[in-house]
């Protein structure tokens, strides 16, 4: 099934316990078209600056990214953001945002585009991920949608719209609690899934995720590693697994999705192990393979009551 993903390209400058990084290349949309591509072709939406590598976007499209959709405003500056994880890697302020190209980001569905079956709305502006649901002439079979605390901020209308067209929607935990006002998860589940998606996926950083549909939950485990180096990006290589499964089985059933947030969880597994998408650019398939195995591993038992 084709795949378009949206979403933003950055420049990310992250501080953890262990290290900081300069300037590094960043965006929900960078992280999950290296991972998504390992699977299945991707065609991305989304804006950089004059300041955006070259080498970067050629890296991508050598991996079968296509870029069409992908704006250069050479007079502008990509977008910025900056974050500091706490001890526990699990949680993290955001120090600054600039959203520089992405103040006035008005995307444009190439033609190409116009056959997605599978449209993943990485995190970003509300209007411009509804903007491209809009240009779209057939509804795409499934619409993904991440978000973040961000957007639930400063544009909380525009963000319940959004969900309110999407199929399913990806959050964090504490994120599902701020747009539901329940603490509980099931409760906050059931209120979200009245706000429109069908299916919600709750990330719970190092303790896994959630999958609700109607009466239905499913949870995949995060791997426990050694080292976590850095989890930027974890969230959006999660989205690019999940839906890269789906595209390249052509099956959007609910126990599909099970599958989908097992490979969406290892692939996570691997984004943390270095600073930005570093770690992403060097797996190969068999590393993937053995992921994936350590993780039937994980929660494969049997048990007998007597
Ligand atoms: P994650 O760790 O999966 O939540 O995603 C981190 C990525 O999201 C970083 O590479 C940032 O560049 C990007 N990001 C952070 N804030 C925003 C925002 N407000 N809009 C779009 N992308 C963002």
């Amino acid at each position: 099934m084709s795949l378009v993903v949206v979403g933003s390209m950055a420049f990310d400058a992250i501080e953890t316990p262990f290290g900081k990084s300069d300037k590094i290349i960043g965006g929900a949309a960078t992280y999950i078209a290296w991972c998504a591509s390992n699977f299945t072709p991707v065609k991305q939406i989304s804006v950089v600056g004059g300041d955006f590598p070259q080498s970067e976007l050629d890296a991508l499209t050598n991996r079968g990214v296509i870029l069409e959709g992908v704006q250069v405003k050479k007079e502008e500056k990509t977008f910025f953001w900056s974050g500091k994880y706490h001890l526990d890697m699990n949680t993290r302020d955001t120090l600054e945002t600039q959203l520089n190209v992405l103040e006035n980001f008005e995307p444009v569905v190439p033609e190409s585009y116009q056959d997605c079956e599978i449209l993943m709305l990485g995190n970003l502006v509300p209007g411009v991920q509804s903007s491209v649901i809009k240009q779209m002439k057939t509804r795409p079979k499934l619409i993904v949608m991440d978000t973040m605390n961000f957007w639930m901020e400063i544009m909380l209308d525009d963000l319940l719209h959004t969900i309110s067209l999407v199929d399913v929607l990806l959050v964090n935990d504490s994120e599902a609690r701020q747009l539901s006002g329940e603490y509980s998860l099931v409760k906050a589940a059931k209120k979200i899934m009245a706000m429109g998606p069908k299916y919600l996926i709750i990330k719970k950083g190092e303790h896994g995720a959630l999958l609700f549909h109607e009466n239905e939950v499913f949870f995949a485990p995060a791997l426990p590693l050694e080292e976590v180096f850095d989890p930027t990006g974890a969230g959006d290589t999660f989205a690019g697994g999940f839906v890269a499964h789906l595209a390249k089985t052509k099956n959007l059933s609910f126990e599909n999705m099970k599958s989908a947030i097992i490979l969406g969880s290892a692939m996570a597994s691997f984004c943390v192990e270095k600073f930005g998408t570093q770690r992403l650019t060097e797996i190969n398939m068999d590393e993937i393979k053995e992921r994936v195995q350590s993780f039937v591993s994980l929660v494969n038992f049997d048990i007998e009551l007597v």
